[in-house]
């Protein structure tokens, strides 16, 4: 039973975005429109009713906590009556699910906003998914239907507003990617230590007499564990590097602030999206290191690779973070936040250059830098954004490569230091895991970045009408 007069805090605020605008958030069609006369005076702020639907919203409803709030995108009309078109016109509210005072003390009334149906998911199952109705009059609110919604910011400023919530809801995004990496990267290590089977090839063949081993001895299941253990860590450098970056963005000595909120502007596309990919490869791996028992449901990294499959979709979908990478965030300032990164890299190349041991692998990342730099530039060369963005994906996928090369190259130094000529287990681990990433992960940019410099118009150019089957 939910107490009718508490306070609301606690509750659980969730981003909702229209049913019809998916990627494309300037097609909203949700209105909010000023409720009263004194719409502008109420102590919670400016007073509006919004009607529309909203589709995937998250906890959308459910009784696990008093209240539910909603922060949801919407247009107010001009005077006209006419919804704004493009992205200038969106707002955001705050809409409860149940009404507040302004001491937060729940009203005991209820807001409008219903719930019209549950998404049935392939992952995530633990909690519920929603298309809500908001302002269609199954609550009406003061006999009137209309969700009762109070602006946040200036009318306009939705998407800013909720940017400033969504670039670090993506870090989020990908550290979960990696927590669900790591957690099939540990189950797949145990299994591979505990199952026995096959014999090791000798120069005279394999002995059917001897007993089995276990599958971590094949080298093909070291190289699946070895790329899992690539991906994870790599991906965990990457998401603490960026929770860094958020952290001195706020405490960091004034004269530097803008320069970390640059690189972490830069950077956000690549820790959205490159735990979700490749993460989301280690729990493939994961099923694959456990043979047929991978496939069943008596092994836990079945879920994994269902519950990591969101990732590459929610919070702006991988072709999105690809356009916003190589549309607008490597442009910005010109090239302002690029320049930053490079220096970092170059740093860092530097610094592991000094030790013999890394020499290949800081020259391998310094030549991986160099040729995203170039293919920036061929992509832009013309100045036709559909030449250069065509292949927004091959480039998000090199630059991430890349970035995270960069940190093995930092961790890689970091265990050579603490060894320091020691043979010690877990600073080996890292090193070998830093040695497959450059030689089997690395390489793979010099494709991408092909297609990327040479405008490559395969995709562009395919027609609807070709893909007859
Ligand atoms: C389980 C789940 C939970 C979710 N939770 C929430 C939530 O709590 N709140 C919320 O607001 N949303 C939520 N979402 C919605 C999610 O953010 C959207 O599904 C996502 O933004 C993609 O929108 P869409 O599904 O409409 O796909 P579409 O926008 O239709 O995209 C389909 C495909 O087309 C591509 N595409 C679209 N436009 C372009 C373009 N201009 N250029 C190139 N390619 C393009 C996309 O990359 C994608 O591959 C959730 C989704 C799921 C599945």
């Amino acid at each position: 039973m939910r107490s009718r007069k508490s306070t609301a805090s606690g509750s659980a605020p969730c981003a909702c975005r229209s049913r019809r605008a998916g990627s494309s958030l300037s097609d909203i069609l949700t209105r909010a429109t000023p409720d009263g006369d004194d719409f502008a005076q109420d102590e919670l702020g400016p007073r509006y009713r919004l009607t529309g639907n909203k589709m995937w919203i998250s906890n959308g409803e459910h009784d696990l906590s008093e209240n539910i709030v909603h922060l949801v995108l919407a247009k107010i009309p001009a005077a006209d009556g006419k919804l704004v078109p493009g992205a200038k016109g969106i707002s955001l509210f705050i809409v409860p699910r149940l009404l507040a005072n302004a001491a937060g003390e729940l009203t005991g009334e209820r807001n409008d906003v219903a719930l019209a149906g549950l998404n049935h998911k392939m992952g995530w199952r633990g909690l519920p998914n929603t298309l809500l109705n908001f302002g269609e009059g199954t609550f009406p609110v003061g006999g009137r239907p209309g969700a009762v919604g109070y602006l946040v910011g200036r009318p306009g400023d939705g998407l800013k507003c909720m940017f400033h919530m969504m670039n670090e809801a993506r870090i989020g995004v990908g550290l979960g990617a990696v927590g669900i990496g790591y957690a099939g990267y540990e189950a797949s290590l145990d299994y591979a230590r505990n199952r026995k089977q096959g014999r090791p090839s000798t120069p005279a063949g394999k002995d059917p007499a001897s007993p089995p081993v276990r599958i971590i001895e094949h080298a093909d299941v070291k190289r699946m564990l070895l790329a899992q253990k690539s991906y994870v860590e790599g991906g965990l450098a990457l998401e603490l590097y960026c929770g860094r970056l958020v952290d001195e963005a706020r405490t960091g000595p004034t004269g530097s602030v803008a320069a970390i909120k640059a690189l972490l502007e830069i950077l956000t596309p690549i820790a959205k999206s490159w735990p979700s990919e490749w993460c989301l490869e280690a729990n493939n791996l994961a099923i694959q290191v456990h043979g047929g028992y991978g496939y069943t449901r008596d092994f836990p990294v079945e879920q994994y690779w269902r519950d990591n499959r969101l990732n590459m979709i929610h919070e702006g979908t991988h072709g999105i973070q690809g356009l916003d990478l190589l549309g607008r965030k490597v442009l910005m300032d010109d090239g302002r936040a690029l320049g930053l990164l490079a220096h970092r890299i170059g740093q860092t190349v530097q610094q592991a250059g000094e030790h013999a041991e890394l020499k290949s692998e800081s020259a391998a990342v310094a030549r991986g830098l160099q040729t995203l730099l170039d293919a920036t530039r061929a992509a832009w060369s013309t100045h036709q954004p559909d030449e250069a963005l065509a292949n927004a994906t091959p480039y998000l996928q090199a630059f991430g490569h890349v970035v995270v090369a960069w940190l093995w190259l930092d961790v890689a130094c970091a265990a050579v230091v603490a060894a320091a000529g020691r043979d010690d287990g877990f600073l080996r681990g890292k090193l070998q895991a830093a040695r497959y990433f450059f030689d089997f992960e690395l390489p793979r940019i010099d494709a991408w970045l092909a297609v990327v410099a040479a405008r490559n118009p395969t995709c562009r150019e395919m027609q609807d009408a070709w893909f007859e089957t």
